[in-house]
């Protein structure tokens, strides 16, 4: 190019040199000169003119405008760069054609939305599994599609860490797992994928658990009032009775408080989230619960010190709460020593309320932790024998705080105490009203 545009340079002089030379031959040098630059300014003009006009549809023809000098080099190159650029434009049409044909062949569905759920691209899955309309929801607000509330503050949230389950909005019967993953400047891809056959199993082992615990509930009731009728006159009976009968009347409590923990526990899954909305006063609360932990601890003389930093109240379902602190106030103190000391606190900050269960108790095994919730597991088993518990209370407490938005933390060292506790939402907390 640099070569072409010297001789490009070199020609043009002498032409103008030229007909500088033939102006001064007849005399008029000066006109000879204007005539050359005049010359070469129309030329200029036309082959700029040819450039615009080819470079508004280049693609017309296969060939670059033919010229001499520095603007045929000029077309040569213009050409030569649309060329490649075409090239690369059908290489990355016929990938982006291949991704989109294998998302299409996905069984979830592939949702991509702007950073404000304007809906960009879809797939065929997510037409079918939730009702989407190539011709009518392009560019239409994914939440104003998928119209639960739930739907709308998960995704506002930017928070997908879980996945979000709910039904369908086209076909109820279908039940989508949802999960979000940001890319790009906060645009969304969502995958719905279908999860009904496992719902489904899930409710088949929620409805037989909840079935059988209130089926044995009754006989079960019977035995044990008979036992214990048996225990209070057990004078009259004969003495190698004595001892079978104890047994039978402390197994039979121990099945009750079991069952009682089953139904409470399949009671409050299936717990429908606008019972949370009654405000309740954790402190009034927590001062019954730590009155009954005095009673539970008797002559091991725990000292049960609550301190309550706050008076806000918290919106949700009164029984439930109660049965989540009690399960941990009465853990610790099931758990900790004669003599030991257990703070309970209520606090609120910025992120929300908290309630924290403190103990000078064995402590649990960092190994253990992350199991804690899970129905009948436990972190000492022969520990657990002379406790009683049914193995449900961690299990309950979970259950509760998931359905008041919240999450269960446990902070705990073997032979340092252990700390439970359960952080609620900021939108979950009331101020209380003046007096
Ligand atoms: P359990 O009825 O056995 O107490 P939970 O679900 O309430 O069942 O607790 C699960 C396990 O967690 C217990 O078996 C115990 O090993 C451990 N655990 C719970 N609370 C405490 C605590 N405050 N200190 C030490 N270990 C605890």
């Amino acid at each position: 190019m640099q070569q072409n545009w010297s001789r490009h340079l070199r020609y043009t002089l002498a032409g103008l040199a030229g007909t500088t030379l033939a102006g001064l031959y007849l005399g008029y040098p000066a006109y000879g000169l204007t005539t050359g630059l005049g010359i070469y300014l129309l030329w200029t003009l036309y082959q700029t003119r040819r450039l615009a006009l080819w470079l508004a549809n280049p693609n017309a023809t296969d060939e670059a405008p033919q010229s001499l000098g520095i603007w045929g080099d000029l077309f040569e190159t213009l050409h030569k760069l649309n060329q490649n650029h075409l090239q690369t434009r059908d290489r990355l049409r016929a990938r982006i054609d291949r991704i989109q044909e294998s998302t299409n062949a996905m069984r979830d569905g592939v949702i991509m939305t702007d950073a404000r759920g304007a809906m960009e691209w879809w797939n065929g899955s997510a037409e079918h599994l939730l009702g989407f309309r190539r011709s009518t929801d392009q560019g239409q607000y994914i939440y104003n599609l998928i119209r639960t509330p739930v739907f709308k503050s998960y995704f506002d949230a930017k928070d997908y860490r879980e996945p979000l389950e709910l039904n369908s909005p086209a076909k109820p019967h279908i039940h989508l797992q949802i999960q979000i993953s940001l890319f790009g400047e906060d645009d969304r891809l969502i995958l719905a994928k279908d999860v009904s056959r496992l719902h489904q199993l899930e409710q088949m082992r929620r409805d037989f658990v909840s079935n059988v615990s209130h089926e044995m509930r009754t006989p079960l009731t019977v035995i044990s009032g008979y036992l214990e009728t048996l225990v209070d006159n057990a004078d009259d009976l004969p003495a190698k009775w004595r001892r079978a009968i104890k047994t039978m009347a402390t197994q039979s409590f121990r099945m009750e408080t079991l069952i009682t923990d089953l139904i409470l526990l399949s009671q409050i899954e299936t717990a429908e989230q606008e019972e949370n909305d009654t405000p309740t006063d954790v402190g009034r609360l927590i001062r019954q619960i730590c009155e009954d932990a005095r009673t539970l601890s008797g002559e091991d003389k725990h000292e049960i010190i609550f301190e309550a930093a706050d008076p806000n109240l918290l919106k949700g379902n009164e029984n439930q709460l109660r049965s989540a602190f009690s399960n941990l106030v009465f853990n610790a103190v099931k758990y900790t020593p004669a003599r030991g000391r257990i703070t309970v606190s209520w606090f609120t900050n910025r992120e929300g309320g908290h309630l924290s269960v403190k103990d000078t108790g064995a402590g649990i095994d960092q190994v253990h932790i992350p199991r804690l919730t899970e129905r009948f597991y436990r972190a000492d088993p022969s520990r657990h024998k002379d406790t009683g518990g049914t193995g449900l209370g961690l299990a309950i407490v979970k259950h509760v705080l998931l359905n008041h938005d919240g999450r269960l933390e446990i902070r705990s060292s073997l032979g340092e105490g252990s700390e439970f506790i359960c952080h609620f939402p900021a939108h979950l907390l009331v101020a209380v009203p003046a007096e």
